[in-house]
């Protein structure tokens, strides 16, 4: 079917079809093999549910979220057994789905060379200590876990509350359409990966695409698909504005073969000919905070997306904690990029980044790379599905 969203993606400089094709032809192919390598699969993440909020309620401390130390991806007796009665003394392996569960099998040996660097973004406090785990992305995949109701309602109510408190309304400013547009896409994209893997059936452990899911959560809406579109290019821009940094970034793992290749997949990516002459710049980052209360502006928005990240922590599934935290610090990792060095030429010069940021941004284009595809793959059968029914 012809497809509906056409033109220019709104306040971005590529349109649809560009986006949709560069996608499938260069950024995604290169995206999935680049995050399998072992610099950018192991994340480092305090997974712990370390929630500053609600701190009355305990539905984040203890039901969903005590971190498992299960032997190597074994679920432990208490996930066969109904849990009765709150957690006392020893809120170990309490998580309740093992689909829920992150998976910790690890190659410790993939791992040098963090360095620490704020990121004024972000919650996150990076500083390596016992509360840090790596996490193999490969092996946790972003899908179905089963976390829904109040639980998670409250944190999406909660940062769109942050974020816009007007919203719906015309008198957003620009700079904070441009946010709430970034949350929304990263939350398209979140459902889509929902739909495209999800528990069909629990008895056979049947997993599949549950497109009707996309539709209601996604498709329905057309801005969420455009704030999901829009999210992909202000990420990539980000990505290609850091092209000097990420092209001579250290991707040392101790395996020198891989190592190699991660560097010339970056740089494959950064520098391909097909999207530099098709959608060379995918976002305009010049236009924000010009106005009078610019840098009062910044720091608000700045505040308001610290306290995203913070909410992070209180997200009741471990593994819907996991992507969530890499996610928000990809797209804090993408503001830092476009607004914490200022204008000056050759600023992005003074770009400092972590590892972990490096890995969560790829992490998150790659998601968010994903998403697009998916959508506009499966879009019209979904569509097609739904008013059938
Ligand atoms: P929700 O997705 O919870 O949406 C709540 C409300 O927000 C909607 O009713 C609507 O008003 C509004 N809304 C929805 N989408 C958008 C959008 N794109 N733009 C603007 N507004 C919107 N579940 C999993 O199964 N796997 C995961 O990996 C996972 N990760 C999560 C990560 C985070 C950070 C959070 C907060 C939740 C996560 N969840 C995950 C839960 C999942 O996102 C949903 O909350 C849950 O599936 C219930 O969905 P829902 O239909 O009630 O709507």
């Amino acid at each position: 079917g012809a497809n509906k969203y056409s033109g220019i993606v709104e306040d971005c400089c590529c349109d649809y079809e560009t986006v949709d094709r560069l996608n499938k032809e260069v950024l995604h192919p290169s995206l999935q093999e680049l995050v399998k390598t072992p610099f950018f699969r192991y994340f480092k993440v305090k997974l712990w549910c370390d929630c500053p909020f609600w701190p009355d309620d305990g539905m984040c401390r203890l039901r969903d979220c005590s971190v498992c130390e299960c032997p190597d991806s074994e679920f432990p007796e208490s996930f066969k057994k109904p849990n009765h009665g709150l957690p006392g003394d020893n809120p170990i392996c309490q998580e309740g789905k093992p689909e829920a569960a992150v998976d910790r099998t690890l190659d410790r040996k993939a791992f040098r060379g963090w360095t620490e660097i704020d990121n004024p973004w972000t919650n996150d406090d990076e500083t390596d200590n016992a509360e840090m785990t790596y996490v193999n992305l490969q092996l946790n995949p972003e899908r179905y876990t089963g976390y829904t109701g109040p639980s998670a309602r409250r944190i999406w109510d909660a940062v769109y509350a942050e974020n816009c408190p007007k919203y719906p309304s015309e008198e957003l400013c620009y700079e904070e359409r441009i946010m709430y547009k970034l949350i929304s896409g990263l939350h398209s994209s979140i459902s889509v990966h929902i739909a495209s893997d999800y528990l069909l059936d629990e008895t056979t452990q049947t997993w599949g695409q549950n497109l009707s899911l996309m539709y209601d959560r996604v498709l329905r809406y057309p801005d969420r698909v455009r704030n999901l579109y829009f999210t992909y290019l202000f990420v990539l821009r980000a990505v290609t504005k850091a092209a000097d940094y990420l092209e001579h970034a250290e991707y040392d793992t101790g395996n020198h073969t891989e190592d190699l290749k991660t560097q010339s997949l970056t740089k494959q990516l950064l520098y391909n000919p097909k999207l530099q002459a098709a959608c060379p710049i995918p976002f305009d980052e010049a236009k924000l905070w010009k106005g009078q209360s610019g840098p009062e502006l910044k720091q608000k928005i700045q505040k308001q997306f610290r306290n995203i990240s913070a909410l992070m922590d209180c997200v009741g599934c471990e593994k819907c904690r996991l992507w969530g935290k890499l996610q928000v610090l990809g797209l804090g990792t993408a503001l830092k990029i476009l607004f914490s060095v200022d204008g000056q030429p050759n600023s992005h010069q003074n770009l400092q980044l972590q590892r972990n940021e490096v890995i969560a941004l790829m992490n998150l284009l790659n998601r968010l790379s994903e998403s697009v595809k998916f959508v506009h793959e499966m879009g019209p059968s979904a569509e097609i599905e739904a008013q059938g029914s």
